[in-house]
């Protein structure tokens, strides 16, 4: 857990950077710090790992004032991903990855084996990418090493600033995916900074909304939609996608008009809760390649809705929106 207790930053020149914050994140989230260029996120996620002093206030890593702990140290249990993530130009994508574990003294075998892991999980062929260098790979290629590199040594805090803000938007997009499967099976403490609150949305636990070196508000995604805490919060968000998600189709509304969802086999099918929407949905039957989804109310299955239904329903969804225009 990662707690700033009324943490204050002035910079030399004057400017109030951070005007005291009080944050807690919790172990094993994905806190976003969200809002626009200049309210203080660097700033913020530079204070944790000592890039940065408080000018007042104190900075707890589980329970640990961090001006107490040795900054050297610190770092090697923080990994840290920016938006042009630096990898080391003269050295392989495997010595890049195995830099900290080696630092760490972690033998030959072990951290080897640990490359292949990571790169298995972003989808980089051990074999083809281990031996090249980071300019040989595209934009979203070194950004997933990236990602990896700063996991490599398995630190149980991982800070990310803005780290996907300069790709494409599809691999942004793959990204983002990624770092949430990843997520859901290490559960490390991460602080993610980004300006995008799409991004946020889709992969914060929480959203801590900054505005002029203050938080504005910290809440779950559904909660910020839900009950934006201010004018500034609402702007912020965006008029339209707080009206979109309120017309917008859950799965209970596609469900299927029929009874045999009850024999379909395990094997057939992946669970879902009954108000995902239809991306939502659509995204997970991509993602398992399944013929239903089984929809889930109060913890008992409900129905089934098929790719047909989807697709079905998106289409209405669009000529809802086309109707609006
Ligand atoms: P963000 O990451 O949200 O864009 P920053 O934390 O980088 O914001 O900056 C917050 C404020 O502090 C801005 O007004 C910025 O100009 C200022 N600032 C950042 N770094 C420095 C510095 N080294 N010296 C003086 N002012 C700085
Ligand atoms: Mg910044």
């Amino acid at each position: 857990m990662i707690k700033f207790k009324n943490v204050t930053k002035v910079y030399e020149d004057g400017t109030e950077a951070i005007k005291g914050i009080n944050l807690t994140i919790p172990k094993g989230k994905l806190v976003a710090l969200i809002g626009p260029s200049g309210c203080g996120k660097t700033t913020t996620m530079k204070m944790i790992n000592k890039l940065i002093s408080p000018s007042s206030g104190t900075i707890l890593i589980n329970g640990k004032d961090t001006s107490q702990t040795d900054e050297v140290e610190l770092r090697r249990n923080i990994g840290y991903v920016i938006q042009r993530i630096g990898l080391l130009p003269h050295m392989t994508i495997e010595e890049n990855i195995s830099l900290i574990p080696r630092l760490k003294g972690w033998k030959k075998e072990q951290y080897e084996g640990r490359v292949d892991e990571l790169l298995n999980l972003v989808g980089l062929e051990p074999k083809v990418y281990r031996k090249r260098y980071p300019l040989e790979l595209s934009g979203g290629q070194q950004q997933r090493v990236g990602v990896i590199r700063a996991l490599a040594a398995e630190p149980p805090i991982i800070l990310m600033d803005e780290p996907f803000s300069a790709l494409d938007p599809i691999s942004r997009e793959q990204l983002q995916d990624e770092l949430k499967s990843i997520q859901n099976t290490i559960h490390k403490t991460i602080v993610f900074v980004t300006h995008d609150i799409d991004e946020a949305l889709k992969i914060a636990d929480e959203i801590a909304v900054m505005r002029d070196g203050e938080i504005e508000q910290i809440a779950t995604p559904s909660e910020l939609l839900s009950q934006p805490a201010n004018e500034f919060v609402r702007a912020f968000i965006g008029e339209d996608r707080l009206n979109a998600r309120q017309t917008q189709m859950q799965v209970i509304d596609m469900m299927e008009d029929n009874t045999n969802y009850v024999h379909y086999e395990e094997s057939e099918y992946t669970l879902i809760p009954y108000d995902a929407t239809v991306q939502e949905a659509a995204r997970v039957l991509l993602e398992t390649g399944k013929p239903y989804l089984m929809v889930i109310k109060d913890g008992k299955k409900t129905g089934s809705v098929t790719a047909r239904g989807i697709l079905r329903a998106v289409a209405s969804e669009g000529k809802k929106e086309a109707r609006s225009v």
